[in-house]
C-alpha cells in the first residue's frame, strides 16, 4: 500500500523521478538528496511503513541481503574504505521522512563526518536491570 502524500512513497514508485541505483520488486535505492559522503544511498521499500515497527517480516528479512550486496558494489566502484548503515526510528531518533528507509553511508579516510554518541558509564547494577527488564 502507498501512503497518500509520503514523498518515498512517490519516489519509491517512481511517481517523482530520483538517482536510483537499484531496484526490484520491493525496492528502489536512491542516492540521498543531501549526502553525508559521496555515494550515501537510501534502501526504500515500495510499499509503505512508517518505520521498522510496522515494516512487513518478509520486507525486513530482504532488507539486509540487499544491503550486503550493495556493500561489495559501493566498495567496488566507489572505493570506500567503510560503510555505516544507519536506519532512524521516530522523530526522536531523528527520523525527519516517516517512510521506512535504510542508510548506506560509504566512508572515506578524509571525509570529515562523524556519526557517534557519548559513550555511557552504568554501574553494574543498572545493566543488570537493563537486561532483566529487556530479556525474553
Ligand atoms: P531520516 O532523517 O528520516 O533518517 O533521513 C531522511 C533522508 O532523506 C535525509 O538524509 C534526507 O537528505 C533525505 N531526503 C529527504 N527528502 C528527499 C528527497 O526528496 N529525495 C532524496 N533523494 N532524498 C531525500
Ligand atoms: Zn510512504
Amino acid at each position: 500500500m502507498k501512503k497518500e502524500n509520503c514523498i518515498f512513497c512517490k519516489i519509491a514508485n517512481g511517481e517523482i523521478p530520483s538517482r536510483t541505483i537499484y531496484e526490484d520488486e520491493t525496492f528502489r535505492v536512491i542516492l540521498d538528496l543531501n549526502p553525508a559522503t559521496r555515494g550515501h544511498a537510501l534502501i526504500l521499500p515500495k510499499e509503505h511503513a512508517d518505520s521498522l515497527y510496522d515494516l512487513p517480516e518478509n520486507t525486513a528479512a530482504a532488507v539486509l541481503p540487499l544491503a550486503k550486496k550493495l556493500a561489495s558494489i559501493m566498495s567496488r566502484k566507489l572505493g570506500c574504505d567503510g560503510l555505516n548503515l544507519i536506519q532512524n526510528n521516530g522523530e526522536t531518533a531523528g527520523q525527519t521522512v516517516p517512510h521506512f528507509h535504510l542508510h548506506m553511508i560509504p566512508r572515506y579516510g578524509n571525509d570529515g563526518q562523524k556519526i557517534s554518541w557519548t559513550p555511557g558509564k552504568p554501574t553494574e547494577k543498572e545493566l543488570d536491570e537493563v537486561r532483566e527488564q529487556l530479556a525474553e
